[in-house]
């Protein structure tokens, strides 16, 4: 096959290069996928998954250049790719309401936005725990309005190059049809590899099963690469892959670690953090702030790095346990920030299952939808690696 734009990859990347390109357009352009529900976009999401654009309300005036400021100075983000991000984060959100994703906006049309860590304009926006997903179907059903050609069941194994040293360009790609077992080659003018993060790098991932990426056979083509070694890790339940960013934190679950055999139960944040009060503010926190800026380690970051240490280095398993309240839980002892918070939402119960069912009732459901009865059981978490900024 030969064509102007072969676009690998269908996650929000691939679907969004392939709706925009056709809508300017550009009609010899085919997507070869391994399938349209494989993936990270179509297969994750968290307590809120985040979409982050323009401010487009409030009082704080934003730009592309204040935004890509932002995201370079968080110091793991190559200056040209945060502008080319910042610049068209507006016209892509709007492009995505127009397909009917339904980010939430006010009686004026304002899209409200909210603030998370190092973003003081609020610019983050969230339709709820599927974001990416929404965004996909959105996409999804675009793609099949224009007929653009899909190719489901192809996994590319190579990239094919022409020329040499600086001259030297992607010209297509050789693809395994999984359904013939046979050899697809597809020469294009354009490569758009949109193949995700590379989920089959590591150990302990919240990276949906299954998706592994593909960024090895750029590098094999001699593609250069950039922050590749930079992960960003978070607390995942392990079971099920899922964050438990967010309410899953800010309802102060109880941290126990056990050796391999489940035995030698024990509450192993009490050796860090003595003082009553300390250790429940340290985990509201963690479900509070994002450590985005490696300015503001060790803050939220100090749990990760305590379960780490339990997990890797000493060899034990750890749970949240949603049944009891941390050791020490005292309300009166808790930090301004956080007992106003859980006052304010009206997340009072008397255990974090009881909190978490005040403050975000779905997100329990969503473990049993997955087999997990928070009520009866502790939810096996580790670090998890979640994002490569490579
Ligand atoms: C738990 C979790 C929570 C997250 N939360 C947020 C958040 O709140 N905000 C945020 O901005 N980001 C978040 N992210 C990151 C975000 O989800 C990803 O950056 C984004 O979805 C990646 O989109 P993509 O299109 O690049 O890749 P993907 O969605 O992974 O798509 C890759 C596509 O390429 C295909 N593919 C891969 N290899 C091959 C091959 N060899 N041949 C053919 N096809 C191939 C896959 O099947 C898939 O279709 C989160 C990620 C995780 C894991």
């Amino acid at each position: 096959m030969k064509i102007n734009t072969l676009i690998i990859g269908s996650g929000a990347a691939g679907l969004a290069a392939a709706v925009q390109l056709n809508a300017l357009g550009q009609q010899s352009l085919a997507l070869f996928t391994e399938g349209l529900h494989c993936g990270t976009s179509i297969n994750t999401g968290s307590d809120k998954q985040t979409y982050y654009k323009l401010s487009l309300s409030g009082k704080h005036p934003d730009s592309p250049d204040l935004m890509a400021e932002d995201l370079y100075q968080c110091g793991s983000m190559h200056g040209d790719l945060a502008l080319v991000e910042a610049a068209t984060s507006a016209v892509t959100f709007a492009n995505l309401i127009r397909l009917g994703v339904q980010f939430p906006h006010d009686l004026y049309g304002r899209y409200t936005g909210y603030q998370t860590d190092h973003d003081l304009r609020g610019r983050a926006s969230s339709c709820g725990p599927y974001t990416s997903r929404d965004m996909c179907l959105a996409m999804i059903k675009e793609l099949k309005l224009r007929e653009i050609p899909v190719f489901e069941d192809r996994v590319a194994i190579s990239l094919l190059c022409a020329g040499e040293g600086n001259q030297k360009r992607c010209v297509g790609a050789v693809f395994i049809n999984r359904n013939t077992g046979e050899l697809e080659y597809v020469f294009a003018r354009n490569v758009i590899f949109a193949v995700g993060g590379p989920g089959g790098l590591y150990a302990d991932s919240v990276y949906p099963l299954g998706h592994t990426g593909a960024i090895g056979l750029a590098l094999e083509a001699g593609a250069r690469a950039r922050s590749l070694p930079e992960s960003q890790f978070g607390l995942a339940s392990l079971k099920f892959r899922w964050n438990v960013s967010g309410s899953y934190m800010q309802v102060l679950p109880r941290f126990v670690s056990c050796d391999v055999s489940g035995g030698d139960e024990r509450e192993f944040l009490r050796e860090y953090f003595p003082a009553d009060g300390e250790l429940c503010d340290a985990i509201f926190l963690k479900g509070y702030q994002w450590p985005f800026s490696c300015s503001h380690l060790p803050g939220s970051s100090l749990i990760d790095l305590f379960v780490y240490r339990e997990t890797r280095e000493r060899k034990r398993r750890v749970f949240l346990d949603y049944r009891q309240n941390p050791a020490g839980f005292d309300w009166e002892q808790l930090a301004p920030e956080s007992r106003q918070y859980l006052q304010n939402s009206n997340a009072t119960g008397s255990t974090p299952l009881e909190r978490l069912k005040q403050l975000n009732a779905p997100a329990i459901a969503l473990y049993r939808d997955h087999n997990i009865d928070l009520a009866t059981e502790m939810l096996e978490i580790a670090v998890c690696a979640q994002h490569n900024n490579g």
